[in-house]
């Protein structure tokens, strides 16, 4: 099955800190594939070059068979991708309803609102109803007027998940959806993801917890220092040697393998 995510040796440098060294990944329709690696390994990086929210050096990224590797952030919504951040900010005067309709950018071109002045009050309705259904989805509507800038860390999470399928997006691709989200809002983003993946939204999530990869991901990609270490199951994370070595350095490696060795 043709790749919805291609990335294709993909590499970025800031200064001299040679961040991303020929990353090459895929995700395929109907996968949610977890990142992993280490602190400063790259990963963020990775979901900001692919999203064109900072500018390959080399390599390509292919969405759906299409190269989007020049294009600017807005075009490559259009082409079905959409991304959260690792810290979600909220503009401090706008609600969380607003906040939500805002995040469409599909906007009618003012051609188009000319030649059919209807369309845009039209298309103003459906992103009204959809921003209601997924505020409703995530959980969000009984805050939906508050300033979204107040929201807890979780719920701030939360709505940028909303803003980032208003787009309807066909790949999703998550940073950190859960760090310092309480227990219970954890669940809930647990069974949303879940949720969305049976309703054919492919996702590609950096994540740190090992419950939530668990139960959440389909496959894993790990990067370190720049370069992917390991492609495996989520299951076999925990005895994979280069993961390891990746996430405690060389001599644990050596150390966590050193019984296996023996018994072989
Ligand atoms: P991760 O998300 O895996 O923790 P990042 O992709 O955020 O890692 O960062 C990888 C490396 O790239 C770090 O050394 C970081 O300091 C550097 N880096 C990331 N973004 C920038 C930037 N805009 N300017 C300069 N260096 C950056
Ligand atoms: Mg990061």
């Amino acid at each position: 099955m043709a790749a919805l995510l291609d990335v294709q040796d993909l590499s970025k440098a800031f200064g001299g800190n040679q961040v991303l060294q020929g990353v090459s990944l895929q995700v395929r329709p109907g996968e949610i594939v977890g990142l992993l690696g280490p602190n400063g390994s790259g990963k963020s990086t990775l979901l900001n070059v692919a999203s064109g929210f900072a500018p390959a050096d080399g390599g390509r990224v292919l969405l759906q068979e299409q190269d989007i590797t020049r294009l600017p952030a807005h075009r490559i919504v259009r082409h079905g991708m959409a991304r959260t951040f690792q810290l979600p900010s909220m503009p401090s005067r706008m609600s969380v309803l607003e906040v939500t309709l805002a995040a469409d950018t599909r906007h009618h071109g003012v051609w188009s609102t000319l030649l059919r002045p209807g369309a845009l009050r039209q298309a103003e309705a459906q992103a009204l109803t959809r921003a209601h259904q997924l505020l409703d989805e995530l959980l969000l509507t009984p805050v939906k007027q508050n300033a979204a800038a107040a929201l807890s860390g979780g719920q701030k999470k939360l709505l940028s998940i909303a803003c980032a399928l208003m787009g309807e997006p066909r790949l999703l691709m998550l940073d950190e959806p859960t760090a310092g989200v309480h227990p219970n809002l954890r669940r809930d983003i647990v069974q949303t993801l879940k949720r969305l993946r049976q309703q054919g939204i492919s996702q590609l999530i950096v994540e740190h917890d090992m419950h939530f990869v668990r139960e959440v991901c389909t496959r894993c990609v790990v990067l370190d220092r720049g370069q992917i270490v390991a492609d495996c199951r989520p299951d076999e994370l925990a005895s994979h040697p280069q993961v390891i070595e990746a996430y405690l350095g060389r001599q644990a490696a050596a150390a966590a393998q050193a019984p296996t060795a023996k018994a072989a």
